[in-house]
């Protein structure tokens, strides 16, 4: 079961000030902010992103760019690509209501402050 999590971002949207929230844009691990909105994506830069705490030992995860975003554990030795944390777009769409219900794969979470370690793997 892959566990994922509603991130908003640091910053409303440019055209109708509402909240944007992290979503994978496509494959290959590349995230996009997008307004709940209007749905205009926005780029990531690695400063945008959430602080998000370890799951096992509530440390305060090291963010880092390989090829695409990923947060450390330094404690428990675990990593987490930002992507695979986040809803693709259409499973977000869903999970707003506006069409059929959430795939039973896929649980959400609003915590900013845990990562699910069922989401974490091994170094
Ligand atoms: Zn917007
Ligand atoms: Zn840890």
């Amino acid at each position: 079961m892959t566990e994922k999590m509603i991130l908003y971002g640091k910053y409303l949207c440019r055209h109708c000030e509402r909240l944007r929230i992290f979503v994978r844009s496509r494959q290959g691990g590349l995230v996009s902010q997008n307004c709940v909105k209007c749905k205009k994506p926005q780029a990531v830069n690695i400063n945008d992103l959430p602080d998000l705490y370890c799951g096992e030992c509530d440390e305060k995860l090291v963010k880092f760019k390989r090829k695409n975003y990923f947060y450390s554990c330094d404690n428990c030795k675990v990593e987490w690509e930002f992507a695979q944390i986040v809803p693709d777009w259409y499973e977000l769409f869903e999970y707003y209501g506006y069409a059929a219900p959430v795939s039973n794969e896929v649980t959400y979470t609003h915590t900013q402050l845990k990562v699910p370690l069922s989401a974490a793997y091994s170094i």
